[in-house]
């Protein structure tokens, strides 16, 4: 299954066109994304016994332009983010490689729609394309080899980056540096775990103005996702609708020779396999959000 937050209602993207959940469902299920996303095989089955009307027959291509498509999750408990967790990335920031996950945070008030515009805030705005996690229960210290079950799903995800304030002093400041407005897009939709098994082997790329700077695959992280999930859940508590971003590859800006930084107008597009794409424009500082319904 596909679950979008489209004009804040909790909507289902199929081949042939969009459902509204709560609506379709008579109310038995909520029209919050954050809440359903810890009831997806109680939406999967009713889905598949009740076969619901489809209310719009765009197709998941349109609906991934859509300007209503807001953050899959609105609310998460946790947003967890890692670094340097591909090699060629550690490599071309100048960085060693960790010997466990780097984590830090991005705040929730920077997340945002697959297709929402986001400011330059100084002189070495960065992108980052990432493969987003998002989880469905509540676990401590899970196995790895349990770790998948805990997963809802698979977003498309840019951590966008301000190198400016992220290398101010030392150590580095990556929260703060990578929580600007609209700085963590993600979507456009949450794509089931039962439709992408391994999310380890899926292509990743960005391009800039159509130019293509990044282009690998989830089969480079050092830590898998797996991994990723059984740590993270060996010091805190994972929680339904928490979301991970879980390290770009490398192919970033700050790594160009010469390092090439965003300006206004550029347009950010950020693909993984079988998950869709995000369409991110810069523009200036203090512009004004789309109101969203
Ligand atoms: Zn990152």
């Amino acid at each position: 299954m596909r679950l979008a937050n489209l004009n804040g209602r909790a909507t289902l993207v199929l081949d042939e066109g969009t459902i509204d959940v709560e609506k379709a469902s008579g109310g038995r299920f909520s029209s919050e994304t954050d809440t359903l996303v810890g009831q997806l095989d109680y939406v999967r089955a009713w889905l598949d016994e009740a076969k619901p009307d489809v209310i719009d027959f765009a197709t998941p291509e349109h609906v991934m332009r859509d300007p209503g498509l807001g953050p899959v999750i609105n609310q998460p408990g946790q947003v967890f983010a890692v670094g340097l967790n591909y090699r060629t990335h550690a490599a071309e920031m100048g960085l060693a490689l960790p010997t466990k996950p780097m984590v830090f945070t991005k705040f929730s008030s920077s997340l945002a729609g697959a297709n929402a515009n986001f400011p330059i805030v100084s002189a070495k705005t960065d992108w980052e394309s990432e493969l987003v996690v998002v989880i469905a229960k509540r676990g401590r210290h899970v196995p790895i080899d349990d770790a998948l079950t805990y997963v809802a799903g698979y977003c498309v995800g840019q951590d966008l980056s301000d190198r400016e304030l992220q290398m101010l002093g030392s150590p580095a400041q990556f929260s703060l540096a990578k929580s600007y407005q609209n700085f963590s897009p993600f979507g456009p939709w949450l794509t089931t775990t039962d439709v992408i098994t391994n999310p380890n082997i899926l292509s990743i790329s960005c391009e800039v103005n159509g130019v293509q700077y990044q282009n690998s695959n989830t089969s480079d992280m050092v830590f898998s996702v797996a991994q990723l999930v059984s740590y993270l859940s060996s010091i805190v508590e994972i929680r339904p609708g928490d979301i991970m971003y879980t390290g770009s590859p490398s192919g970033v800006g700050q790594g160009h020779k010469p390092p090439l930084f965003l300006v206004v107008g550029d347009v950010v597009d950020t693909t993984i396999e079988g998950l869709g794409s995000l369409h991110n424009v810069a523009v200036e500082p203090g512009f004004q959000e789309s109101s969203r319904p």
